[in-house]
């Protein structure tokens, strides 16, 4: 059954511009570990990245549902919107704890495709998933900040003008709580020297843009913090669930993707006489995956009417991300295996997607983290870390 908030119209739209960059394209990218600059480049035109920026910004004024279909039928027919989901939902932070001067001076520029705010520099080589371990300081002196540290997995940070930067500004020692002292900055890298601040691309295992980012006493203006200091990480938490919706929502794509191409296959694909899909060992794990993905969609539409009501929807974000992932792996897995050796070849696309949804039982947030906050949150379990 096709809901309102599925929005069909939207995905129609989205599907007819995807039809513009077939696999041949993200092939040759991912071959060339390029950016899909002429894909960014149509859907920033079409007004898909401001999706969620409010009219009075010049944003579509829609709401996260709407945000889901676009990032879910990008993947759905087989690209990637990982080289700008972040230029979607980054701007949240400035939405809403930014000032009201900041929201008139980047949200326009940013709905209008002028400025790229879709760098976010989080995680370090030594915090890992304990981001409040985090060591990159912001040390003032009267109105500028002057930063220094080490940022990992930055990505798209060579493709945006401003970074969203989590950092310290008070020691984790003198802190009151361990999630205080940590302050979000706008960094404004065209502006930034560049003996301040490198960017070293990170090959990978799929082509996502990353980056490794070293500040070396970088120079960034006080009124360029988001909301109070020290109450950073509060502020990201609060836009971790519609990332986790927007990032579910397009495992959805993906899996549904795979299962598309794997119930074609199977039933094309004719050995010792009949087609392969009419033997039930081929059959189930593509319906089993099917199965998966029905209920991790479920799921993803409980969480994203919630955040649509107002409400904080932990618990429904990380299932929807944490069952979409598993159920976009299990579909990946079941369309490689029909598609025999086949699967292995570039032009099929299929060793590609596998790689590329396999990020998503990692990044942003791996599975055990999600598990970790079911277990104390939504089963009132000890804390484990
Ligand atoms: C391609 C890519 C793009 C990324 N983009 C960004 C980005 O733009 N910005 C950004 O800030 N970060 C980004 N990340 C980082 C990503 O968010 C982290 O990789 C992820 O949060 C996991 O952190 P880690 O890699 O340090 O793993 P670790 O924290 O070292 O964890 C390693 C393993 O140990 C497990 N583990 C750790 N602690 C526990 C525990 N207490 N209980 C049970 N299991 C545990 C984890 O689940 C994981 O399986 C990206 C990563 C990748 C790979």
């Amino acid at each position: 059954m096709t809901l309102a908030t599925d929005h069909p119209e939207i995905r129609d739209a989205v599907a007819r511009l995807c039809a513009d960059f077939p696999g041949e394209y993200w092939r040759a990218k991912d071959r060339d570990s390029a950016y899909p600059k002429e894909f960014v480049d149509a859907l920033t035109r079409a007004g898909y990245l401001a999706a969620l920026i409010p009219q009075v910004y010049g944003g579509a004024g829609l709401g996260l549902s709407a945000a889901a279909a676009i990032l879910e039928e990008i993947h759905r027919s087989g690209g990637n919107a990982s080289a700008c989901h972040a230029q979607m939902y980054t701007m949240g932070a400035v939405l809403r704890h930014g000032s009201d001067e900041q929201k008139q001076r980047y949200l326009p520029a940013i709905a209008q495709g002028d400025l790229r705010l879709q760098a976010f520099g989080v995680t370090e080589p030594d915090s890992g998933s304990d981001t409040t371990a985090l060591t990159t300081f912001a040390r003032r002196e009267g109105d500028t900040y002057f930063v220094s540290g080490q940022k990992i997995w930055t990505s798209r940070a060579a493709q945006s003008d401003l970074m969203l930067l989590l950092a310290r500004t008070t020691p984790r020692h003198e802190a009151m709580k361990r999630t205080d002292g940590l302050s979000l900055l706008l960094v404004d890298m065209r502006a930034a020297n560049p003996a301040s601040l490198s960017i070293r691309p990170l090959r990978t295992m799929l082509n996502h843009s990353t980056t490794e980012v070293f500040f070396d006493n970088l120079e960034v203006p006080v009124a360029n913090r988001i909301g109070e200091e020290g109450h950073g990480f509060r502020y990201i938490l609060c836009g971790m669930n519609a990332e986790r919706i927007l990032i579910a929502a397009e495992c959805i794509g993906d899996a549904k993707w795979f299962i598309a191409a794997a119930s074609k296959y199977a039933s094309e694909r004719v050995v010792f006489g009949r087609p392969i899909g009419q033997n039930q060992g081929v059959q189930f794990p593509i319906a089993q995956a099917y199965a998966r993905m029905r209920s991790a969609e479920l799921m993803l539409r409980e969480a994203t009417s919630l955040y649509e009501q107002g409400e904080n929807p932990g618990e429904e974000a990380n299932l929807a991300k944490m069952l979409a992932a598993e159920a976009s792996w299990a579909a990946g897995e079941a369309c490689l295996q029909t598609h025999g050796g086949f699967g292995f070849a570039n032009e099929y696309d299929i060793e590609r997607k596998f790689r590329e949804t396999r990020l998503y039982q990692v990044a942003p947030v791996s599975t055990n983290l999600i598990l970790s906050y079911i277990a104390e949150h939504a089963l009132g379990m000890p804390r484990s870390y």
